[in-house]
């Protein structure tokens, strides 16, 4: 995979920060009711799972972050991008999901720099299965499985 054109990227980045997302939560015990790219190149996944589990706080939190990590990697593996650029690249796509997770991390004891060591080892652990969710939901613009 090798892109040349931003419009052809932008996709993909959403493909693999959905793909982030709704894989992180299912390696986790988690399920989705479906994960969509929209034609404007945004894109969801709606968890069954409203709520984190208790006692399990970090699975919710790194579902959170891991859409920002697996966009982040995906430009550092296929557009040749460093890391620092690609998390600085893929951020503003990522905003809501940083008030979400500070609402959930607010008194937890979990430190946004903890998260994310955590949720960069899982989107690392998981690469392969992101790679392949992201492939699909470009494709098809739409997963309820991944
Ligand atoms: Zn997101």
């Amino acid at each position: 995979m090798r892109f040349a054109a931003d419009e052809d990227i932008t996709r993909w980045v959403s493909a693999f920060h959905e793909a982030g997302h709704a894989v992180i939560h299912c390696a986790a015990g988690g399920r989705i009711k479906r994960a969509v790219l929209t034609d404007d190149d945004n894109g969801y996944v709606i968890p069954v799972e409203e709520e984190p589990h208790p006692g399990r706080l970090m699975d919710w939190l790194a579902m959170i972050l891991g859409g920002h990590e697996a966009a982040a990697r995906f430009l550092v593996k296929h557009a040749g991008y460093g890391l620092s650029h690609a998390r600085a690249t893929t951020q503003p796509g990522a905003r809501s999901d940083l008030a979400g997770f500070r609402r959930y991390a607010r008194g937890s004891g979990i430190s946004e720099a903890a998260a994310r060591r955590e949720t960069e080892k899982r989107v690392r652990r998981h690469w392969g299965r992101i790679e392949r969710a992201a492939k699909k939901l470009h494709a098809r613009g739409r997963l309820t499985q991944v």
